[in-house]
């Protein structure tokens, strides 16, 4: 069958049509088999998904067997040949199906003239959703391609049909708690710290359990409202919706990943809705009717030991105050964060997005649940950001005005008029600055005329909007697990390859080095495995996640694989610690090739490989490891970390974390000599190459690569402007003779005071 075929279909749009057209759950399963059947040329397609309490599959859809028996066949796990692919977690293809042992005659579901047969198991991760069956006439027995296009398939259907199944499940009671912060008088100015540099000026709204209608029993609704009030809001919600996942998509491409789309298939479920309609019906005020029945669905989710279903908790959460809210409110509710600093006590990274769609002022994060890539986070979304540890926050009237100054981390309350006036003017001058700066293209050249490349470090698609690209020869670091960290749910091959085809297609004849997943450490994910590490930085982090997950590593690979199919692009591997570890990466980029080469898919066929230098045991296995691969880049925030043993995110050993170590500045040395010997490239893509300090010390050993966040490059710029190789080399021979900590800390020092004041 034609690939192009899949292509077509799993393109992210026509998936966010189907939810949209589609009246109900049971329809949006129907209409999956048709689609399905007809993109694979088969006969039969059926959905059977699987209850874990009875241990069953049910069949939910199909298409070409006898829907009279939807949710009436009934498999046990591991029964038949669909329960062997969910017991055995594999793909089961035969040509005449009844002849399998395995096989199990249903009557009446009229299976018996369509014996080739295939079906796979449907999974987001280790969570079973169910199996995807189809079949064909004996005549036409299904390839190893179509194989390869159902596995396909049912990849990008998982997270959409695990949405469909958490809404299946039968009904049970749970109570809930809530709790409550105490009131104080207000100070005039809360002290925090920066996130995410900017400046804002507005009103506030505070989000607390208060705004979550269902976890606070304490509400009563003065108004009584009728069933018209509670269809109108229903449409009033779902175009709220619609318009939201328009923003997202439009502000950071990298979301394209239907953010909304479980609320809107909940909206579409008509069992709940006929549920709440039913009460209504009976005289139950339509807000206490929509309390009720969300509550049983969210007992229900709470219930379940998959994590992946209780995290469905949130989008019931967010739904049900967002219907009421309309219900209540004739007023648009659309943007009831717009323009507003939002005061939160903790918040997904996925919720971030959402309030960033609707173009909130700043906010402000009190005390804990703060984990660092909520701050890159916001500042690839360019929003300005104070950590804050002081619960008086959370009872500021939402009528003040708030100042954010998220340069040194105030915020003001009720700022004078004088206070205002000052900030805005700093802040115009600030913007006129850097718009000035942005149009600067000078080439990083020495001033004994060695040319030095600038490439970007990026996080998502938006960190190029702030930047004129043609200052940069390239991405030296694409952190692609970022657009990972911001979705309530893995990324899907395909949707993988959209961003980063996006990604390649907006720097036309630019290197770009795609780093692949670094998860784990501080980069915790809010929908996978929740269970608490003694050690995350020397845990399942990084590369070692990767490999312990082949099946979403392998997707990733695909994935940067086929986007960049005749284009120059590199693929690293982050935490590498042996050449071993490094073997099974290559071995894994070679096996991905061949399937795409044998399934007809375009794809990369000589990407170049590279090795993130980040653990001090490469060092003695450095030339061995220069051999084997086409460049290094040194991650040096990790490197620090690692050979000094402190943790790059603990403020009590913050004092310890010192790159001019003479151990880490001679680390760098034998990295940059074992480059040169193999003459393979090297780059620096930590923290380090950005500081103005360290550029003379990397010049002075080699570096002739710097990779760096986008707001520093005019600084790192014009000082490589401002300096000689040759003057360099001296200075890196003297800071390589030091052995104290003391003694490079003070030739650093100097350059740091040195190009404060340039
Ligand atoms: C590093 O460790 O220096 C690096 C660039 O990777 P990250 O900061 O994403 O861990
Ligand atoms: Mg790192």
């Amino acid at each position: 069958m034609n690939v192009d075929h899949i292509k077509m279909l799993f393109d992210i749009g026509e998936l966010n049509s189907l939810f949209i057209n589609t009246a109900n759950i049971e329809s949006f399963l129907q209409k999956i088999v048709t689609l399905v059947s007809e993109h694979m040329l088969a006969d039969v397609c059926s959905i059977y998904l699987y209850n874990k309490s009875t241990d069953e599959l049910v069949l939910k859809a199909t298409k070409g067997l006898n829907t009279d028996l939807i949710n009436k066949v009934k498999l046990k796990n591991g029964e038949g040949l669909v329960g062997t692919a969910l017991k055995e977690l594999r793909a089961v293809s035969e040509a005449e199906g009844s002849q399998n042992p395995q096989y199990k005659y249903i009557p009446d579901l009229h299976e018996e003239e369509f014996q080739s047969f295939l079906a796979v198991p449907l999974l987001q991760g280790n969570y079973k959703i169910g199996v995807l069956v189809i079949q064909r006439k004996a005549e036409r027995p299904f390839t190893s391609t179509d194989v390869l296009a159902l596995r396909t398939i049912s990849v990008q259907l998982a997270s959409m049909l695990a949405n469909a199944k958490a809404l299946a499940m039968p009904v049970e009671d749970q109570t809930d708690s809530i709790t409550d912060y105490a009131d104080d008088i207000l100070p005039k100015m809360i002290k925090g710290k920066v996130a995410s540099e900017g400046y804002a000026y507005s009103r506030l709204k505070i989000i607390s359990n208060k705004n979550n209608y269902l976890t606070d029993n304490n509400f009563c609704f003065l108004n009584t409202y009728t069933i018209n009030d509670f269809k109108e809001a229903l449409i009033t919600t779902e175009n709220q919706l619609e318009d939201l996942q328009k923003k997202v998509e439009e502000k950071l491409s990298d979301a394209a990943s239907l953010i909304f789309s479980a609320h809107l298939l909940i909206l579409k479920d008509k069992q709940l809705i006929d549920k709440i309609t039913a009460l209504i019906q009976n005289n139950v005020n339509p807000p206490d009717a929509i309390i009720q029945i969300f509550t049983e669905y969210r007992n229900i989710f709470l219930k379940s030991t998959e994590l992946i279903i209780q995290e469905k908790t949130q989008d019931l959460d967010d739904l049900a105050t967002r219907i009421i809210d309309n219900l209540l409110s004739k007023e648009d509710q659309t943007n009831k964060f717009s323009d507003h600093i939002v005061i939160t006590r903790e918040v997904f990274p996925s919720e971030l997005l959402k309030l960033s769609a609707e173009n909130i002022s700043g906010l402000i994060m009190v005390g804990g649940g703060v984990t660092s890539h909520i701050s890159i986070l916001a500042r690839s979304l360019q929003l300005p950001m104070i950590i804050a540890d002081d619960m008086k926050l959370m009872s500021i009237p939402e009528t003040s005005k708030l100042l954010m100054d998220a340069h040194i981390g105030n915020i003001y309350i009720n700022p004078t008029d004088e206070i205002v006036k000052t900030f805005e003017q700093r802040n115009e001058a600030q913007k006129s600055f850097l718009e000035n700066q942005k149009q600067l293209i000078l080439p990083a050249t020495t001033e004994d005329k060695i040319k030095i490349k600038i490439l970007a470090n990026i996080n998502l698609l938006s960190d190029l909007k702030s930047i004129n690209t043609d200052i940069i020869d390239g991405i030296g670091l694409y952190r692609t697990e970022f657009p990972f960290l911001i979705r309530n749910n893995f990324p899907s091959e395909e949707e993988q390859f959209i961003i980063y085809r996006k990604l390649i297609e907006s720097l036309p004849g630019k290197p770009i080095t795609f780093r692949t997943l670094d998860i784990g450490g501080d980069k915790v994910l809010s929908y996978y495995d929740k269970t608490v590490e003694q050690n995350p930085f020397l845990g399942m982090r990084s590369i070692r996640f990767s490999l312990t997950h082949m099946d979403i590593f392998k997707q990733q690979i695909r994935a940067i694989l086929r986007a960049s199919a005749e284009k120059d692009v590199k693929i690293m591997f982050p935490m590498i610690s042996s050449l071993d570890e490094f073997f099974m990466c290559k071995n894994l980029i070679n096996e991905c090739q061949n399937e795409l080469k044998s399934s007809g898919i375009d794809y990369n066929i000589n990407p170049k490989i590279g090795v993130m230098i980040e653990m001090p045991s490469l060092l003695f296995i450095i030339n061995s490891l220069a051999e084997a691969a086409d460049f290094f880049s040194v991650g040096t925030n990790d490197l620090v970390q690692y050979t000094l043993a402190v943790d790059r995110t603990n403020e009590k050993v913050a004092h310890l974390y010192q790159p001019h170590h003479p151990a880490i500045l001679r680390s760098m040395k034998i990295i940059a000599d074992a480059a040169k010997k193999y003459k393979i490239e090297l780059s620096i893509c930590g923290d380090m190459a950005g500081m103005p300090e360290y550029i003379p010390f990397l010049l002075g050993i080699g570096i002739r690569h710097f990779s760096i966040g986008t707001t520093y490059i005019q600084k790192v710029k014009s000082i490589i402007r401002s300096l000689s190789v040759k003057e360099c080399k001296k200075t890196a021979k003297i800071l390589l003779s030091k052995n104290e900590v003391t003694e490079t800390s003070e030739i650093i020092d100097k350059f740091k005071t040195k190009f404060q004041t340039e």
